[in-house]
Parts: C-alpha cells; sequence; structure tokens
C-alpha cells in the first residue's frame, strides 16, 4: 500500500503550486483557476497535476 503523503503539486494551467494530500476524499482543485489537481480514487488519488515536491 502506497504511504500516505502530503504533494507538493504545480498546476499546469495556471502555475499555482498548491500542497495536497495524495489519498484525498474529494477531488481536489487549483486554489487559482479550479481546475482539478488531484482525483478520489477511494485509495490514492489520481494525480493532475505536476509534483513539485514530496513532503513527509
Ligand atoms: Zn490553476
Amino acid at each position: 500500500m502506497t504511504k500516505s503523503k502530503f504533494l507538493k503539486v504545480k498546476c499546469e494551467d495556471c502555475g499555482n503550486e498548491q500542497i495536497v494530500f495524495n489519498r484525498p476524499a474529494m477531488n481536489v482543485r487549483c486554489m487559482v483557476c479550479g481546475n482539478t489537481l488531484i482525483e478520489c480514487k477511494g485509495s490514492v488519488g489520481d494525480l493532475k497535476a505536476k509534483i513539485v515536491a514530496e513532503l513527509e
């Protein structure tokens, strides 16, 4: 099972960087443009944005 962690991702639409959980309970959207950054899949989310950094 993949470890739960926080990821710093970059929105591919507007370049906004945002911290997201890799196992989200709901879809997470970019706070700036509303683009979906990670989709809830019940376990590990489906990441739609580019990972900038992984946080422990
Ligand atoms: Zn955005």
